[in-house]
Order: structure tokens, then C-alpha cells, then sequence
């Protein structure tokens, strides 16, 4: 069993259909009652394959019901090329991309989904900068739910706005930003017109802890000193933060990693908040990044991912446009491995924090890659050199080559 929590004030919450505290307002968590996993040794999960449903005492839903897509079993790519280039002694890289819909946001989907059938909700939403709608959308089929997704307008990526298309759900743009389409979904879900799939749904990070569950599994029980990830409404952050901290109380690992989260320098709160050594934030009004997954101005679980970085000694770094797009390449034409935007953002805050000297050439650094490169093919296509034109000779191919 488990049970919902505030996160400011510590009240149990028993209404299964809120997403804050009814007392304070404050956000959701859900505490883990470990004594079903403390009998058990962690190499005894590996009976059940790698992937989100190996860690199910984890989960808070039962897993023998749950809507799963295979979701998780992420490679952990082990960076030899790029850790040449950078100056470092070991790099490895947690590539998300390769979830079903092609992103983390799949690891919450799967017990977020999986929650409301067992609540009986017949319809779920959310608002989103792309991946969360594509997923949900994706579930939703799966679970057989109706789905309604909220996207701001314009911003949204092709590759994402595709998918939940195709997967079925309503999508409604709304003339507004990623912050205006999630106060418009809670109100909605206020209503009790549909079962809200945002990540304040304290459910979705439990699904997400378990990438952190498969770092430490794939590196055989070597906690690494770093991990670094993108930053956007925070509760990927704190998910991770959870998992580890889960662990360590059961033994299984003996320390949490440094937790270092990166923002776009357009929308940058939770830096701004780091800087200046403080545990809440001032939302940043106009956000703008080419990283639209990482676009939001008021993070709704920003103050967890403050308490997570502050709480492992970790860091919080921006960067710019630039500097995302050129880690993208980097990360692509030294390793073969395609990220979005907001995923490379982390690769590009490590190559910040090795050049500032915050993070040690012999540091054992974990970077997770939250989403695929064919989500954003627009950006790709604008950031990489033309198409070369030829006439259909040799000679002539030969020609614009070389
Ligand atoms: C959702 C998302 C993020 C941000 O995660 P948060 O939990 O909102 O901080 C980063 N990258 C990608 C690709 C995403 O889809
Ligand atoms: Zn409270």
C-alpha cells in the first residue's frame, strides 16, 4: 500500500481526484510503503526483463493490470568517442528516445494510465508541450479511454502534434502558453470532466523514478557521482531524486548522485532560484527556447526539483539556444545517437559545467536524453547543412561531394 501526501505540509490526502493539497495548496507526492521490497535482493528483480514493470514494488499500482506498451528498458550508452572530445573519464548517456512514443514521458504514462482504470475514469487529459500528449495519447488508446490534450499554440513540434493525432485524442489548441493550457486542464479536471495525466499527477513521477532504477541496474550497482537532465516543469527531477532515495533507504545503494538540472536560458527559473540559494522560484513570464519541451515559465513542480538539487549537492546551469543545438550535433555525429532539443540541453550543460571547472574530469557522469530526434525534424532540418543537388551521374554525385 501507499499513500498521497502534501509535499509542503505533510497531510494525508484521501480525495484520489485532486492534484493539490487541500489544505495548503501545495503539491502531491506519494509515499512508497517499501516493506513488500525490503524482502527481496535487487538482483532478484532481474527475473522480470529491464524495463519500467521490473521495478512494479516500486509502482503504486498493481501491476498485474497494468496498461504497459513495453515502456523503459532505455539503452545506457556507454560514450567513448564524445568523452574524448569533452576531457572527461566516463560518459554515459540514458537514451529515452527509445521508449514506445519516443520519450521518458512513456514511464509515467504507464502507471498514470494505469491508475485511472482502476479509479474508473473514462476520460483523461492534459496540457502539453507535445510529449506528454503523444504518450497519454498513446496509453489512452491502449486502455481504451477517451484522451483530450491541450497544446499551446504554435509551439508545438511536428513529430509530437503527429502522434496524438494519430493515436486518437481530441486536441485542442488553445491561443495561450504551456501555463495557460495547464490552468485551463486542472480547472476541467476541477470539473470532473476528465482524469488529469499532468505531471502535479503525483502517480506520473512514479513511473518516472524507475529510469534511475535502470541506471544503476545497467551500471551492475555502481552509483555514478552525476546525472544530469533537462529541466522543464520539474518533476522528472524529482522522480529520479525519489528513486534513488528509495533505494538507498532499503540499502541497495549506498549514496544519490549529484542531481544537476539544465534549463534554456530563456526559461530559466529554477537557475535564477539556485543562484540565489533560495528553495522557491520567480515563474519567468514570456519563456522562449528552440527546446519546446523545456519552454515553461512557472514549472509546476518547481519546488521539488529545488529541493532535489539542493538535497544532493547538485547544480542547476542554463544554456543557450546555441549552445543546445550545437550539443545535438555533437552528441549525433560522435555517437549515433539522435535526441531532441531539450534533451541535449543536458549534454550541453555538462559541457558548461566541465568548462567551468563545477564538474571534475573524473567525475563518472550519467546524462539523460529525454526524447528522439525525429520529434523535432523542423529544427534539424534548419540547424544542418543544405541538401546537396546533383545530376544522376557519377561523375556529377562525385562532383558535389567532394
Ligand atoms: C517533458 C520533457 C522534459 C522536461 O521534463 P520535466 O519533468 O517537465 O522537467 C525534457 N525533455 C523532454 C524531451 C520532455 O518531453
Ligand atoms: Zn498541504
Amino acid at each position: 500500500m501507499h499513500k498521497v501526501r502534501c509535499f509542503e505540509c505533510g497531510a494525508d490526502v484521501e480525495d484520489p481526484l485532486l492534484d493539490s493539497c487541500p489544505k495548503c495548496g501545495g503539491l502531491l507526492t506519494i509515499e512508497m510503503d517499501l516493506d513488500a521490497a525490503a524482502g527481496i535482493r535487487p538482483y532478484d528483480l532481474r527475473k522480470r526483463p529491464l524495463g519500467v514493470w521490473r521495478y512494479a514494488p516500486f509502482l503504486p499500482v498493481d501491476a498485474s493490470k497494468a496498461i504497459s506498451l513495453q515502456e523503459g528498458g532505455t539503452p545506457l550508452y556507454d560514450c567513448q568517442n564524445l568523452v574524448g572530445k569533452m576531457g572527461i573519464k566516463r560518459l554515459h548517456v540514458k537514451y529515452e528516445g527509445a521508449n514506445p512514443t519516443g520519450s521518458f514521458k512513456d514511464r509515467g504514462m504507464t502507471v498514470g494510465v494505469s491508475r485511472a482504470l482502476e479509479l474508473g475514469c473514462g476520460t483523461v487529459g492534459c496540457a502539453s508541450t507535445g510529449n506528454t500528449s503523444a504518450s497519454l495519447a498513446a496509453y489512452a488508446a491502449k486502455g481504451g479511454l477517451r484522451c483530450v490534450v491541450l497544446l499551446p499554440s504554435g509551439k508545438v513540434a511536428a513529430g509530437k502534434l503527429a502522434q496524438a493525432m494519430f493515436y486518437g485524442a481530441k486536441v485542442v489548441m488553445v491561443d495561450g502558453n504551456f501555463d495557460d493550457a495547464l490552468a485551463v486542464v486542472k480547472q476541467l479536471a476541477r470539473e470532473r470532466e476528465l482524469y488529469l495525466l499532468n505531471s502535479v499527477n503525483p502517480y506520473r513521477p512514479e513511473g518516472q523514478k524507475t529510469v534511475a532504477f535502470e541506471i544503476v541496474d545497467q551500471l551492475n550497482f555502481e552509483v555514478p557521482d552525476r546525472v544530469i537532465l533537462p529541466v522543464g516543469n520539474a518533476a522528472n527531477i524529482w522522480a529520479v531524486y525519489k528513486a534513488f532515495k528509495e533505494w538507498r533507504s532499503l540499502g541497495w545503494i549506498d549514496r544519490i548522485p549529484m542531481l544537476t538540472g539544465i534549463q534554456a536560458a530563456g526559461s530559466a527559473p529554477i537557475v535564477e532560484a539556485f543562484r540565489s540559494g533560495k528553495r522557491d522560484f520567480v515563474p519567468e513570464e514570456h519563456p522562449e527556447t528552440v527546446a519546446t519541451a523545456i519552454r515553461i515559465g512557472n514549472p509546476a513542480s518547481g519546488r521539488k526539483a529545488l529541493r532535489a538539487i539542493f538535497d544532493t549537492k547538485g547544480y542547476a546551469e542554463s544554456v543557450t539556444d546555441e549552445e543546445i543545438l550545437a550539443a545535438q550535433k555533437l552528441l549525433g555525429r560522435s555517437e549515433g545517437v539522435g535526441v531532441e532539443p531539450a534533451s541535449a540541453a543536458s549534454i550541453a550543460g555538462l559541457l558548461k559545467l566541465v568548462d567551468s571547472g563545477i564538474v571534475s574530469r573524473d567525475e563518472k557522469v550519467v546524462c539523460i536524453c529525454t526524447g528522439n530526434v525525429l520529434k523535432d525534424p523542423d529544427t534539424v532540418m534548419h540547424s544542418c547543412e543544405g541538401i546537396l543537388k546533383a545530376k544522376p551521374t557519377a561523375k556529377d554525385v562525385r562532383r558535389v561531394i567532394s
